[in-house]
């Protein structure tokens, strides 16, 4: 199955992908998570998109697309796409090298999604990623499975929450509609609790609803 998982920052688009690869055993692809190990790797390609990730920008659709592209070579077979694509060259990219089944839009509001953002942290050192809106750790502000302090991502810091939310709705958004018209829009209301969106996305895919 191939799909692609999109929502505004803070929509839970990460914690749902991973609950659905693990459930529909088909691989995770971030391109958040894969334009980061560039950057942490210091590739050439990591260089390049640096200055983008950091300020919260979007990175330009020609590395992008290239990077994807390598990317989804070894998963003929399925994926769940998380953060790509975000603009309507990206989409229209996509369509031409493969044949999506569904896109799911997890929908929620611009107050949840920067409540949301504030609480994000991520382990430096392992990479677990926590929400303290939803989940406490069992020290406060040490990752559970490393004991390393908690940090905030750069790119979630209060002046730039807004800004990456602005870009998602003018730039993101319009998919939404190129999606509705293909027919293979899922719409779900992501201010649910984690397993309600999770069950309601899984039963949504059974039944082609
Ligand atoms: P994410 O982890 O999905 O929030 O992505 C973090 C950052 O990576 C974004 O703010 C962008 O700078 C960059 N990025 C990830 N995916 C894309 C994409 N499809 N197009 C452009 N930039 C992207």
């Amino acid at each position: 199955m191939k799909l692609v998982i999109m929502g505004a920052q803070g929509s839970g688009k990460g914690t749902q992908a991973v609950l659905l690869a693990n459930k529909l055993r088909i691989p995770h692809v971030s391109t958040g998570d894969v334009l980061r190990e560039e950057i942490a790797k210091g590739s050439e390609i990591g260089l390049q998109v640096k200055k983008y990730v950091e300020s919260g920008q979007l990175v330009p659709d020609e590395l992008n697309n290239k990077l994807v592209e390598q990317v989804l070579i070894p998963h003929e077979k399925g994926f769940i796409l998380d953060g790509y694509p975000r603009t309507l060259a990206q989409a229209k990219f996509l369509d031409s090298h493969q044949r999506l089944d569904r896109v799911i839009i997890l929908r929620i509001s611009d107050d949840e999604a920067v409540r949301r953002m504030e609480m994000r942290r991520y382990c430096p050192k392992c990479g677990a990623n926590y929400n303290l809106a939803f989940v406490r750790t069992h020290l406060e502000g040490m990752c559970d499975h490393c004991h390393t302090e908690l940090k905030r991502r750069d790119d979630d810091k209060p002046a730039l929450i807004r800004k990456r939310l602005s870009i998602y709705h003018e730039q993101t958004e319009p998919l939404i509609q190129h999606y509705e018209k293909q027919g293979k829009l899922m719409s779900v209301d992501g201010e649910r609790a984690i397993k309600d969106v999770f069950s309601d996305v899984l039963r949504r895919l059974r039944t082609k609803t």
